[in-house]
């Protein structure tokens, strides 16, 4: 049966997402928080492994990462690669050749301008062609701390159903949430709603028979749930 607004308890972002941390424990880590434990967290490398996953998931994405990074880790190393060996390297992403490009661009003008470092600045990395701000924020947010929030379409799609934001675009629900969640929640948000919308609120037929959420969820839109 389907939770009235009666059911409803007032929305705690904090308990929120205390109840989602213990619900996603089981399910793997996004791409690049996973990328990260397995050694991989420096800017250049979590910033290659962002440009690798868009419109890619997570399954092809992280084993192409690795696949990449193993052979070249550092921008040095990955300049001296040319755009075609990187393309085959990265077969299996979506967009492997401009993809490609945009990986050896990044990594030759890293040398170049920038000494071989990175500058911990999400609009110099939103300068490099193929990073938006979804890249540059999780990228220094998860390599150097940065308080920054990523939105991608999960965060977007479950922060909306909650009622928490009202928002048309990833762009405006980044906007939103800068101006309402907790600054302690700005990097941790992306890694706990990225499993949470791919195995619980999902993209149709979200499972809210068995949201740990759901008293305080308004469904917002929300018109077949299981
Ligand atoms: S699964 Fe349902 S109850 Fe849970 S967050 Fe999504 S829409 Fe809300």
């Amino acid at each position: 049966m389907e939770s009235g607004a009666r059911d409803k308890v007032p929305f705690d972002i904090e308990a929120v997402l205390g109840r989602i941390r213990q619900e996603v424990r089981g399910f793997a880590d996004a791409a690049m928080f996973a990328l990260a434990a397995q050694g991989h967290a420096t800017l250049f490398e979590q910033l290659v492994a962002c440009i690798l996953s868009i419109r890619t998931r997570d399954e092809v994405s992280l084993p192409t990462s690795l696949a990449l990074l193993r052979r070249a880790s550092t921008p040095e190393a990955m300049s001296r690669l040319t755009p075609e060996e990187i393309e085959a390297l990265i077969a299996p992403v979506t967009f492997p050749e401009p993809k490609a490009r945009q990986i050896h661009a990044l990594a030759t003008r890293t040398v170049e301008e920038f000494g071989g470092r990175l500058p911990e600045d999400a609009a110099v990395l939103q300068s490099f062609r193929g990073v938006g701000p979804k890249c540059a924020h999780l990228s220094l947010g998860v390599a150097c701390g940065h308080e920054a929030i990523s939105v991608d379409i999960h965060v977007h799609r479950v922060t909306n159903r909650w009622g928490y934001v009202r928002t048309r675009s990833p762009e405006q629900t980044l906007k939103a949430l800068e101006l309402h969640l907790p600054r302690a929640y700005w990097i941790e948000i992306n890694r706990l709603l990225v499993p949470f919308g791919k195995h619980v609120c999902t993209g149709s037929r979200p499972l809210c028979s068995r949201c740990p959420v759901r008293t305080m969820c308004q469904q917002v839109g929300v018109s077949h749930p299981r």
